[in-house]
C-alpha cells in the first residue's frame, strides 16, 4: 500500500515504515500493559472512607473502579478502551498516551505525503492522460479523507487526555463525575447523601458551609445592592438555610482532592520528562497510596472523599415544603435565575449516579465501569471512627 505513493522517494518510504513500526509496537504495549489492581488485602486507613468492591470482595483504594470488561478493580481507572481491549489506568496511562502520540505522528506524516501527491497531480494536470497513474490517483483520493479523519479524532482524544490530567488532575471518569456533581449540585438528593456520608464519617452533623469567595467580593456584591434588596435577600437566605441544600456554597467551592498542581499532576501520571518518550517510562508511585492536594487537606469543609456523595445513593424524596422554597429561589428579587431554572428542569437532576449521562450521552457504564460492583450496600461500608 505504501509503495503506491512513496515509490518515488526511498527515504520517505523508510521513514514511513519506521513510524508505522513504532506505532504497532506502542499499540502492542498499550494492549498488553496491565493498568494495575489493588493488592489482595488492601485496607483503607483508620477513619478513612471505605470503598468496597462486591465483585472482588475486597476494599478498593480511592480513584479505582471495577471494570466490567477486565472483570477486576483497576487502579486510577481512566476508562476502558475498546481499541486496545484494555483498561487505561494507573500502570499504563503513559503507554496509552505514547500509543496515541505515535498514531498522530504517523497519520500526520501520511497526510503530508498524500497532500504533496495531490499538489503534484494539480501541477501536472496538463500532461497527456496516459502519463497519469489513475490507480494511484484513486488510492490517494480515497485514503486522504480516511487518514484525515483518523488524525483529527485521535488528536482530539489526545488533547482531551492531556488537559484532563495535566490541568485538572482528573481521569476521564473523574471528569464525568465532576460534570454529574455540577449538574446535581442544587438537588436535595445530592445533599441528603452528603449529609448522611458526613455523619457516617465524622459522627456529627454537617456544619454550615460557606463560600470561598473573599470577604472583599462579598462586600462589593453587597454594595451593589440597594438597602431594600439587601434586606430582601437576607430574608430569603434565612428562609433557604432551613433547607437541605446549602445556599452559600457553590460548585466552585468544592475542591477536587487529587489536583496537585500542573507539574505534580504530570509527574505522578507519566513520570519525569526523561521517561516520557521511553517505551517503559511510567508513573512514580504505586497507584493506591493516593496523594491529596494541600488545599484540600487544609481547606475542605466537607472532609469527604471523592465524589462527596460517594459511590452509592440512598433513595430520597424531596418534601413539598422544600419544593416551595426551591421555586422561591428561582425568583430572587423578582428576577428569574435562568441558569438555575435550566438546572431544575434538567431531567438528569434527580437521576441516580448509575443512570446519569453527560452532555455527550455517556454513562458510567460507557466508560467501562461495572455499575453493579460500584453500587455497594451500606452494610459493607461500615466505617472505623478514629478513637
Ligand atoms: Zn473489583
Ligand atoms: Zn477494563
Amino acid at each position: 500500500m505504501a509503495n503506491t505513493w512513496c515509490d518515488s522517494n526511498q527515504s520517505e518510504q523508510i521513514w514511513f515504515q519506521a513510524y508505522l513500526t513504532i506505532s504497532w509496537i506502542s499499540y502492542f504495549i498499550a494492549i498488553r500493559k496491565d493498568p494495575g489492581s489493588p493488592p489482595i488485602n488492601f485496607e483503607p486507613n483508620q477513619g478513612e472512607w471505605r470503598r468496597w468492591c462486591k465483585k472482588c470482595q475486597n476494599y478498593k483504594p480511592e480513584r479505582s473502579h471495577h471494570c466490567k470488561s477486565c472483570q477486576k478493580c483497576v487502579l486510577k481507572m481512566d476508562h476502558h478502551c475498546p481499541w486496545t481491549m484494555n483498561c487505561v489506568g494507573h500502570g499504563n496511562f503513559p503507554h496509552f498516551l505514547r500509543f496515541l502520540l505515535w498514531v498522530i505522528w504517523t497519520s500526520g506524516y501520511i497526510m503530508v505525503q498524500l497532500s504533496k501527491r495531490v499538489i503534484q497531480y494539480y501541477e501536472e494536470r496538463n500532461l497527456p492522460a496516459y502519463l497519469i497513474p489513475r490507480g494511484e490517483m484513486l488510492a490517494v483520493v480515497f485514503l486522504l479523507p480516511i487518514d484525515f479523519f483518523m488524525f483529527i479524532s485521535i488528536l482530539i482524544l489526545f488533547i482531551r487526555c492531556l488537559i484532563n490530567f495535566m490541568v485538572k488532575g482528573m481521569t476521564q471518569i473523574e471528569v464525568w463525575e465532576s460534570e454529574r456533581i455540577e449538574g446535581q449540585f442544587h438537588t436535595e438528593r445530592f445533599w441528603r447523601q452528603i449529609r448522611s456520608n458526613y455523619f457516617k464519617l465524622h459522627n456529627k452533623a454537617l456544619p454550615k458551609l460557606t463560600s470561598w469567595r473573599t470577604e472583599n467580593e462579598r462586600i462589593r456584591a453587597a454594595e451593589e445592592l440597594s438597602q431594600e434588596q439587601q434586606e430582601e435577600e437576607e430574608e430569603q437566605e434565612e428562609l433557604l438555610e432551613q433547607g437541605v441544600v446549602p445556599q452559600e456554597y457553590t460548585y466552585e467551592d468544592l475542591i477536587f482532592p487529587y489536583d496537585l498542581g500542573f507539574w505534580k499532576n504530570i509527574t505522578t501520571s507519566i513520570g519525569y520528562p526523561y521517561q516520557w518518550i521511553l517505551p517503559w517510562g511510567g508513573p512514580n508511585n504505586d497507584g493506591y497510596h493516593i496523594e491529596k492536594s494541600e488545599e484540600f487537606i487544609e481547606e475542605d469543609q466537607l472532609g469527604l472523599p471523592w465524589p462527596p456523595d460517594s459511590g452509592h445513593q440512598e433513595n430520597t424524596t424531596s418534601s413539598t415544603i422544600n419544593r416551595d422554597i426551591e421555586l422561591d429561589q428561582i425568583q430572587i428579587n423578582g428576577r428569574t435565575n435562568i441558569q438555575l431554572l435550566k438546572k431544575r428542569l434538567d431531567p438528569r437532576s434527580n437521576m441516580k449516579r448509575t443512570e446519569w449521562m453527560n452532555d455527550q450521552g455517556e454513562t458510567l457504564d460507557d466508560l467501562g465501569v461495572d455499575i453493579d460492583a460500584e453500587d455497594a450496600d451500606h452494610e459493607e461500608l461500615l466505617l472505623n471512627h478514629p478513637e
